[in-house]
């Protein structure tokens, strides 16, 4: 099937934006197109209100303390909008930052900050920071997942919280259980930065499946010609595997 168009709502680029985080955007646009889907992107500023009714995708990434708080604050007068966009099934992709909003509280410096709570989990912090690249076996990739983590922040998923997966490199959610993110409905929640989609294309083509089942009732995606994605996804994962840093 093509001729098919998904919305892709981008919260706050201004701010939340690490390590290219904004390029997952990019991703889904561009395997829509190539598949001769259309894909339009509506960014969200502060100071915007902005409405879930119409978005399939919505995509937010990470930053730093000081920009995290000023997105919480600003999404918290959208919880119940949000609520309802992940209960009905909409796709959201939080990035670091992004993903910590996603549960009950965040604790910046002594501060605990009430957070978007769409997710059971709750963050808090210890050092030394989590940094450096990862690899995760996931269940929504055919291949590790790989990509690069900085966070200061440990999160503890609530009790049946599944993780997006299980840290083969790196360290995950907490540097302890061996989990890296989560899953809920059709939400996913990562560390991972890079970003995240374009050496995992298996994941943006998960999302963007879940996306269509919803807005379409067919999830189902023509295969793409994805050899350079997955070359650079093999070099990653055999250098990690082979238990040495990238340079
Ligand atoms: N500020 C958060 C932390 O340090 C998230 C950082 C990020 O998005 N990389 O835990």
């Amino acid at each position: 099937m093509s001729g098919r168009t998904l919305t892709v709502a981008h919260l706050f680029p201004e701010l939340l934006n690490l390590y290219g985080d904004g390029g997952n955007v990019l991703v889904l646009r561009k395997r829509l197109e190539w598949r001769h889907d259309a894909c339009e992107v509506v960014e969200c500023h502060v100071g915007d209100r902005p409405s879930f009714s119409g978005i399939d995708i919505a995509f937010i990434g990470g930053g730093s303390d000081r920009e995290q708080r000023i997105v919480c604050e600003r999404l918290l007068d959208e919880r119940d909008e949000l609520t309802a966009f992940v209960e009905d099934g909409g796709v959201l992709l939080a990035v670091c930052g992004g993903y910590q909003l996603l549960g009950h509280s965040y604790l910046m410096g002594d501060e605990e900050v009430t957070g978007l709570g769409l997710v059971d989990l709750y963050t808090d912090r210890g050092a030394p920071r989590l940094i450096g690249n990862v690899a995760v076996e996931s269940r929504i990739s055919p291949q590790p997942i790989v990509g690069y983590e900085n966070h200061g922040g440990r999160t503890h998923l609530g009790e049946g919280v599944e993780p997006m997966g299980r840290v083969l490199f790196g360290h995950g959610n907490d540097g302890v259980t061996g989990e890296e993110g989560c899953l809920y409905k059709n939400v996913v929640g990562t560390y991972v930065h890079g970003p995240l989609l374009p050496k995992n294309p298996g994941v943006a083509d998960h999302l963007l499946s879940c996306a269509l089942e919803r807005r379409y009732g067919d999830g189902t995606l023509e295969p793409l010609d994805d050899e350079a994605e997955l070359a650079a996804n093999k070099v990653m994962v055999d250098r990690l595997m082979a238990g040495e840093e990238a340079e």
